[in-house]
């Protein structure tokens, strides 16, 4: 059976924790060693436990901890190649990185397989990811999406638990303090999912068999976990569904 959990979880950092008894992995890597180590103590777990890195895009808050990994583990780390350049930018432990040539790899890892499928963003190149352990488990991780892709939909189909963007209110973000620009950005399709998106992705998961959400990538200014978690329970309860839904806590470690 997989356990997830996110370490940290918004735009100062994205972390998550994906194992098995046997296998731990890291779905990026954002704020820095000293949190993460500390985040994975409290999963009673040690930086020595992590069995690989998989990063989903290059911006800063998914990796940026793992310029000084590299340079004090050697734990293997997995990105695509567009993402590449700025991950390994400067660092010299390069050697410990895994560049996947395609948006779509499948890699093994102990007693789990992780597979990507590529996301709508900003970035060079985006992946979320699901995770299979051998018993048959899925679980999977989908942030910073312009919009649920049917791919997106498709991939996470299956998963039990799942780590989803509920990135902004659309009335918070229009009204709030951002520049046009910024506003226009996140609401565009190279986005960030809203409140609202990511509801009606969770009941169409749900109703593929999906028992636990965790709401996560909340922006600071413009959402609140309350909002999202009624957005996300209100329409999961329409449809006559009902997963665990938790909200990911922004600087602590947040268990389904
Ligand atoms: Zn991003
Ligand atoms: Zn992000």
């Amino acid at each position: 059976m997989l356990r997830v959990a996110t370490l940290f979880s918004g735009s100062s950092g994205n972390c998550t924790l994906l194992r098995t008894d046997n296998t731990a992995i890291l779905v990026d890597c954002g704020k820095n060693c000293k949190a993460v180590c500390e985040a994975l103590k409290i999963e009673g777990m040690d930086i020595a436990d992590i069995d690989a890195i998989f990063v989903t895009h290059e911006h800063r808050d998914h990796i940026s901890a793992l310029d000084v990994l590299m340079r004090k583990r050697a734990i293997p780390i997995h990105v695509t190649s567009p993402s590449a350049p700025e991950v390994c930018k400067g660092r010299s432990a390069a050697e410990n990185v895994e560049v996947h040539s395609g948006l779509i790899f499948e890699q093994r890892v102990g007693d789990i397989t992780v597979s990507s499928f590529p996301l709508p963003h900003d970035s060079a190149a985006h992946v979320g990811y699901t995770v299979m352990s051998d018993d048959g488990d899925r679980a999977g991780v989908a942030t910073d999406m312009g919009y649920a892709t049917m791919e997106a939909f498709n991939r996470l189909s299956g998963c039990r638990q799942i780590v989803l963007e509920a990135n902004h209110d659309i009335a918070m973000l229009k009204g709030g303090p951002y520049p046009y620009y910024l506003k226009q950005r996140i609401l565009s399709r190279r986005g960030h999912l809203s409140n609202e998106e990511c509801a009606s992705l969770c009941r169409g998961l749900a109703e593929k068999g999906c028992e636990a959400f965790i709401l996560s990538h909340l922006s600071a200014e413009n959402n609140t976990p309350d909002l999202a978690l009624t957005a996300v329970q209100e329409c999961l309860y329409a449809g006559g569904l009902s997963p665990a839904v938790t909200v990911a806590k922004r600087s602590e470690v947040t268990d389904i």
